[in-house]
């Protein structure tokens, strides 16, 4: 499949409305060394399409981890569930900060399910966000 082109500008606005950082993870582009991917929220394998719509701001990992996946099965209630919509849905609403502010929790099926493909707790991101909390940078406040 030919992944279609997306111009230079709808990547900076995608990013600017995304506040320049990952919509799974909250990880923000300042905390690393890789750029992040304007990523498909439903993918284009599933028939998502390649405008402003579809398109958020993910990082390596959690875009890496997505892959072509739209669904999963909540370890919690054993339905299936999509994954987070970060685009239509509220970060808030569907997951929550760990006490020490390194996990991410999903609250909702769609938490849960997302926190388990998207691998939010890698032992990557929770190294860093380790760190990041121990100087003041995480969880983010809003
Ligand atoms: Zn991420």
């Amino acid at each position: 499949m030919t992944r279609p082109h997306i111009s230079k500008a709808l990547r900076k606005s995608i990013a600017a409305e995304a506040g320049h950082r990952c919509g799974y993870c909250l990880t923000p582009q300042s905390f690393t060394a890789m750029p992040m991917h304007v990523e498909h929220i439903i993918p284009l394998s599933a028939g998502g399409a390649s405008d402003e719509s579809n398109l958020w701001l993910a990082c390596p990992l959690c875009n890496g981890h997505k892959g072509a996946q739209t669904h999963g099965v909540d370890p919690v209630t054993g339905q299936n569930a999509s994954i987070f919509n970060p685009r239509q849905q509220q970060w808030e609403e569907h997951f929550y900060w760990s006490e020490d502010g390194v996990k991410i929790i999903g609250l909702t099926p769609t938490g849960r399910v997302t926190v388990l493909l998207l691998q939010l707790n890698n032992e990557y991101l929770t190294q860093a966000r380790r760190r990041w909390v121990a100087v003041g940078w995480h969880p983010p406040q809003d």
